[in-house]
């Protein structure tokens, strides 16, 4: 086994390394102060324009692509691998805006990855070829406020085929990145056949923003950020009316490109996690050795030795345990594989539950300043806190880890649920 990066992975580390510290870092502090300060925060301020702009001239764009997929006659992405993207998300993840910069933020990979698999042709140069190019943004509505979206099968808005026509009605919320100046198409999920079987009675449509009967009712906060500029949404569909053309991969199909389209979401967050987990306990070790109480570094107080040491395992662990799930995806049947499920299920429930422990314990280390908005820290917890809720519950992915555990013994004396 040989934990060393390729020499193009690590090449890749250090040009990236140098990019975030030489053009990103300087400007984060800045550019959060200049959104929380303005009335309006639902813009993009120029210095992401500018910082993309920079990051796709250093070919330091699209990097979650898999394999270097040829989209538009062009070859996207740096050709990597799940396994040599991961250290690359972490980078990014201790910022809040380096992902955007790098065209690798959620809910774009994840939609970018739907479109790349299941789009026709012709979705492929209305809508991928500009995300790709960074150029429109984009939000997934699954969630729907009256049904328990923790199982996909529940959604009751609808998608009905009329002639060659879809119409869709209903109403979706914590719909991210809807509220972004730039997002151009929004992937609704639907129900057209209720007579089918539960795993083919929805379908997946692409609607225009901007198309007649779609209204972002109100911006949601979570735990009181409002997460601008991407921000969720609850947003209702009336009569929403396109041709028949905007349903990817075919009526019918929403069930199996949800469970493909969360498979690479879920990773990405997971990695980008230990970034920011990273990030907290360097947070917290400079102000435990930089702070003094009682006469003694907050660092030698209590139990904070045993603390920071506690989440360096922790964190660790974490990383390990997410190269192994991108190992496994890269070299088994990719993400949407049975053999690669358990896996992904486990970093989802492991990571965020991590990284809202080390984040906690570094809020804790800094006393009431953590709380404060002097400090990434408030917002770095409620990342991680919303991600056991965001694609799936912990408790839902706990749920398929033991399906698979005991399904390795078979049903037993008295079978099992
Ligand atoms: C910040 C944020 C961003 C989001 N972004 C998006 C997005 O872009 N698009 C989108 O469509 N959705 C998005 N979501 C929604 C998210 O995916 C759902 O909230 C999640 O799937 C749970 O659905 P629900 O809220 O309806 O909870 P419910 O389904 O009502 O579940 C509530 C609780 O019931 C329990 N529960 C449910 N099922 C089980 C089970 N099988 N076993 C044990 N306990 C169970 C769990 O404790 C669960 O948390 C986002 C959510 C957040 C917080």
């Amino acid at each position: 086994m040989d934990f060393e990066h390729s020499a193009r992975a690590r090449g890749l580390q250090e040009r990236l390394d140098a990019f975030l510290a030489r053009d990103v870092a300087p400007h984060e502090e800045a550019y959060h102060r200049e959104l929380l300060a303005r009335e309006d925060p639902w813009v993009v301020l120029p210095v992401i324009e500018e910082l993309k702009a920079k990051a796709r001239a250093e070919g330091l764009w699209n990097l979650f692509l898999p394999g270097g997929p040829e989209v538009g006659g062009q070859t996207q992405g740096a050709g990597l691998s799940n396994v040599e993207y991961a250290p690359l998300a972490e980078r990014m993840g201790r910022s809040l805006i380096a992902s955007e910069v790098c065209n690798c933020n959620a809910p774009d990979t994840g939609n970018m990855e739907v479109l790349l698999h299941f789009g026709s042709p012709e979705q492929h140069k209305r809508w991928l070829e500009p995300l790709l190019a960074g150029e429109i943004r984009s939000a997934f509505c699954m969630t729907e406020p009256d049904v328990a979206s923790s199982d996909a099968t529940n959604m009751q808005a609808t998608a009905t085929l009329d002639g060659d026509e879809v119409v869709l009605n209903g109403r979706k919320w914590w719909s991210t990145g809807v509220g972004h100046p730039n997002c151009g198409v929004i992937i609704f999920m639907g129900l057209t056949d209720p007579q089918a079987d539960r795993y083919h009675q929805h379908s997946m449509v692409l609607v225009p923003r901007d198309t007649l009967g779609v209204k972002v009712e109100r911006m949601l906060s979570t735990m009181g950020f409002d997460d601008a500029p991407g921000g969720h949404g609850e947003v209702s569909f009336t009569d929403v009316r396109l041709p028949a053309s905007a349903i990817v991969g075919g009526p019918g199909q929403a069930f199996a490109i949800a469970q493909a389209r969360l498979g690479p979401g879920r990773v990405h967050h997971c990695m980008r996690l230990i970034g920011l987990a990273e990030l907290a306990l360097e947070l917290a070790c400079r102000r435990a050795t930089e702070r003094l109480a009682f006469g003694r570094p907050l660092a030698n107080l209590g139990g904070n030795r045993e603390r920071i040491a506690d989440a360096r395992i922790a964190i660790d662990q974490a990383r390990l345990h997410v190269l192994h799930a991108a190992w496994l995806i890269d070299t088994q049947s990719g993400v949407g594989g049975q053999s690669v499920l358990g896996a992904v299920s486990q970093i989802k429930v492991a990571v965020p539950n991590m990284a809202q422990r080390v984040v906690d314990m570094a809020m804790q280390l800094h006393g009431g300043a953590g709380l404060s908005d002097d400090f990434p820290l408030g917002a770095a917890w409620t990342v991680a806190r919303a991600l056991r809720l965001a694609d799936g519950p912990d408790e839902v992915h706990r749920g398929v880890i033991a399906r698979l555990e005991l399904a390795r013994y078979g049903q037993g004396k008295w079978g099992s649920k």
